[in-house]
């Protein structure tokens, strides 16, 4: 007999409880082998004073099992929260986030039949790296960060993914026609990456038209990679477009622990009422059953579903005349999906899960050796409002701090000075680009007193940013204008 896996299992809040019971009760008539720790979060924890929204004893228990099933939470309104699901990502390593979006045609409605996508959302940085600043009266700030190993982590993971599951093709979505070092660093690792999986299919798309294209024809896609906000944002899209946001189970993956979840919120209005999908949580679920090595529950789980879907047993949410029989609440939901369980589907595909290697698989890449780092200048980044950019210029040109000397000064990124033209708006946020005179090597200690007078010339630095040759190439955008 197969060894219980002990689980962690969290409740959360609004229609939470609700469908974990179901969840739980699905799965355990199947035959899931799992031993459960139940946690708290979210709102209540929350509310007793705890920033994270989850107290000490429950990062044990997570520490312990590392499988954890998430009910959605509710994030209290008002400031000093800080979003439970970033931390549990980021203090657990959970790096790739598995967002599958099937459509169940003609069983639940959809424009795109035979949409069948995996959303693979790099989980720990990028905007989510939570680093904002407000640095002047008009100007706030807030940190992309792209990583090499973050990137090589999810990227290798998706094709990992796409081998394990008979998937044929990863594409990748950036922006890197614009972030030309962040997006243009997961840009060139997918590349390196994909050359490894000849076995695969690989393409890019710059993010804008790739998500028209995944919105307007889904068919067309298979895996798909992509940074965290741009992750979060098209799985979210294409969940709905396969049917619903109610419908999308996730996997949250890292080295050690995996969290699994459904991708919607908790839906408080809906709280207490019986009448809840717990359709993403059930699929999250079949996932968590896969990684803890239970394909075969896994699969009679799945199947069962899918009959009880076909045969028309909907949740209000996906409830339509015509394509719906019969309309059920939570629980009912539940017993149908329960009374299924060994009966595979008619029309829809049937399921299969079959032992899946671990996909852990991280290492540092061959393709990628440490460069010579050389610093060249610097950004010296103001609070300065009184007038004009040929003023902020010439007043900066007085500031003698050999070898620096100011070449460009932007506003938002635009050049101001020198010949800037007089339509362009400015704000009080000015980025002055000082380098070493004729290429000469420059030192810290030549920032720091650049910095010193600076500050004696009156102004306020509120930041700097080193300029860097990587083996010779700037690790610094150019400037537009
Ligand atoms: P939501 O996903 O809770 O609800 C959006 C809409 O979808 C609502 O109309 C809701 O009724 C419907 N819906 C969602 N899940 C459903 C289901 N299972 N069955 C039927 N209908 C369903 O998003 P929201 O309203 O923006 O957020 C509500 C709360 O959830 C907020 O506090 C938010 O912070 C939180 N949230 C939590 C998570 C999470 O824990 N993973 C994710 C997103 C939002």
């Amino acid at each position: 007999m197969t060894p219980r896996t002990p689980i962690t299992v969290a409740y959360g809040d609004g229609i939470g409880p609700e469908i974990m019971d179901a969840v739980l009760r699905i799965i355990q008539t199947a035959g899931a082998q799992i031993e459960i720790e139940t946690i708290e979060i979210g709102e209540k924890v929350y509310l007793r004073g705890v920033e994270t929204g989850m107290e000490p004893k429950a990062w044990d228990s997570l520490r312990r099992t590392q499988v954890f099933l998430k009910a959605p939470i509710t994030t209290p309104q008002g400031g000093g929260y800080k979003s439970l699901n970033v931390t549990t990502r980021k203090a657990l390593g959970l790096y790739a986030n598995v967002r599958p979006s099937v459509s169940y045609h003609p069983f639940i409605y959809t424009q795109h039949p035979s949409m069948n996508v995996v959303i693979i959302r790099e989980n720990e940085e990028d905007l989510y790296a939570g680093i904002e600043h407000r640095q002047t009266e008009q100007v706030y700030q807030c940190l992309k960060l792209i990583s090499r190993p973050g990137s090589e982590k999810v990227i290798r993971y998706a094709f990992e993914y796409a081998r394990a599951h008979n998937r044929k093709k990863v594409t990748c979505f950036v922006k890197d026609n614009i972030m030309k070092l962040t997006d243009g660093l997961f840009h060139k690792v997918f590349n390196e990456i994909a050359a490894e999986y000849p076995d695969l299919e690989n393409e890019t798309w710059i993010v804008d038209i790739g998500a028209a294209k995944l919105a307007d024809t889904p068919e067309n896609f298979d895996v798909i990679v992509m940074p965290n906000l741009y992750g979060d944002v098209l799985s979210d899209v294409a969940a709905q477009i396969a049917g619903s946001v109610g419908l999308a189970g996730s996997a949250n993956i890292g080295d050690q622990c995996a969290m699994f979840e459904a991708i919607h919120g908790s839906a408080p209005r809906l709280a207490g009422q019986n009448k809840a999908n717990p359709s993403g949580l059930l699929l999250g679920a079949i996932m968590m059953l896969v990684h803890i090595g239970q394909p075969e529950v896994a699969t009679r789980v799945h199947n069962a579903w899918l009959k009880a879907i076909e045969e028309g047993i909907h949740t209000d949410d996906i409830f339509t005349e015509g394509n719906s029989r019969q309309k059920v609440g939570t629980a009912e939901f539940a017993d149908a999906v329960i009374n299924r369980l060994g009966e595979v589907p008619i029309m829809l595909k049937t399921v299969s899960y079959g032992k899946v290697p671990s996909l852990s698989l991280w290492r540092k890449s061959e393709h990628h050796q440490k460069a010579v780092k050389q610093l060249v200048g610097v950004d010296v980044f103001l609070d300065w409002e009184p007038g004009s950019p040929n003023e902020l210029g010439n007043a900066l040109m007085q500031v003698l701090a050999d070898p620096l000397q100011l070449r460009v000064i932007t506003n938002r990124g635009i050049k101001v000075w020198p010949d800037g033209l007089p339509e362009t708006f400015c704000t009080d946020h000015w980025r002055c680009r000082f380098m070493g005179r004729d290429g000469e090597t420059v030192r810290s200690s030549h920032v720091v007193e650049l910095l010193k007078r600076v500050a004696e010339a009156g102004f306020d630095p509120i930041k700097t940013e080193n300029l860097y040759l990587f083996d010779g190439v700037p690790g610094f955008s150019a400037v537009h204008g």
